[in-house]
């Protein structure tokens, strides 16, 4: 289990990371989510040991991380750090051997992983002349070519076509099901949204909304009401606690402040015609984020 407690990062008089504190179980994939310049890079950069935490402490299974635990920790960092001049299969040496692993089980492993991303004919070339999505998945290959228990990926979809993406969700769902701890950022609320259980919001360094993604949802009282049919839409927008209506060819989506405010819109839906739907669903979470983060930034 990753844990990180009471962390708070300063340059110089800059205040990037603070006071943030959470848990990653083992088999379980964490979002660390938030704006540009929120504080992402310098947390995973604190969690991998490349900066000191100013204040806090941060532990993997009880203890303290430094190179002793690199062996255990697979990392993807957000400026991309292949060795463009060597070939894949050098770079990979080179990265399996620092992890710890036998020349032979390195060969072993990144074979099974350039078929698995079907890239296999570019094992003998150099980094450097491959496409940026193909760089991305032996940056990626090079992150868990050694089974970490820790899988710390800072944006891995960037870049990426949505089959590739799908590609990167499977494998992070499998060393999920193995029992490692996986966090990762993104900007693409969709993405977080489709496999992550956990997460955190981050705004100036600081936790603006944290814990499972059904319980935010949960919590968030508002909800959107889709609509279709022929109904009296100028009352609905009256009614107390809509906070907005749009419109659209054939559907209308009423956004209501909680969701005991349903029944008062139902209650005007009834009387009207034609109608072929009338659905109550929770915020996306790219919403939800947008509301997070904007209330911090108005208020
Ligand atoms: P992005 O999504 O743009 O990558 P981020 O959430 O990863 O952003 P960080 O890179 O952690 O954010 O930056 C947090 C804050 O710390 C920003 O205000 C940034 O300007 C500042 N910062 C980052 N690295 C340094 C550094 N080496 N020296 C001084 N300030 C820094």
């Amino acid at each position: 289990m990753l844990k990180v407690s009471h962390v708070t990062k300063y340059y110089d008089t800059l205040k990037a990371v603070d006071d943030l504190s959470f848990e990653v179980k083992d088999g379980e994939i964490f979002g660390l989510l938030g704006v540009n310049g929120a504080g992402k890079t310098t947390t995973f950069r604190m969690i991998i040991g490349l900066l000191e935490p100013t204040n806090g402490t941060i532990t993997l299974d009880g203890v303290p991380i430094d190179y002793t635990v690199t062996d255990k920790i697979g990392f993807l960092t957000e400026e991309r750090s292949l060795l463009t001049k060597l070939t894949v299969e050098e770079q990979m040496i080179y990265y399996g051997t620092l992890k710890g692993m036998s020349k032979n089980d390195i060969l072993k492993e990144l074979d099974y992983w350039l078929d698995r991303f079907h890239i296999k004919e570019y094992k003998k070339r150099k980094i450097k002349e491959l496409s940026k999505g193909n760089q991305q998945k032996i940056q990626f290959i090079s992150a868990i070519i050694h089974k970490p228990k820790l899988l710390i990926l800072d944006e891995p979809f960037t870049g990426l076509d949505p089959i590739n993406v799908e590609l990167f969700m499977d494998v992070m769902r499998e060393f999920k099901k193995q029992g490692s701890s996986i966090i990762f950022s993104s900007h693409r609320m969709e993405h977080v949204e489709m496999f992550c259980e956990k997460l955190v919001i981050l705004v100036k360094g600081k936790s603006v909304l944290e814990g499972s993604l059904k319980e935010i949802k949960k919590e968030y009282r508002k909800k959107n009401i889709h609509i279709i049919g022929d109904v009296d839409i100028d009352a609905i927008k009256k009614l107390d606690g809509v906070v907005e209506v749009l419109t659209f060819a054939n559907e209308f989506i009423v956004k209501i402040e909680n969701d005991s405010i349903m029944e008062n819109v139902f209650a005007i839906v009834k009387k009207g015609k034609n109608i072929s739907e009338f659905r109550v669903e929770d915020p996306s979470l790219n919403e939800i984020f947008l509301s997070k983060v904007g209330e911090v930034y108005e208020g």
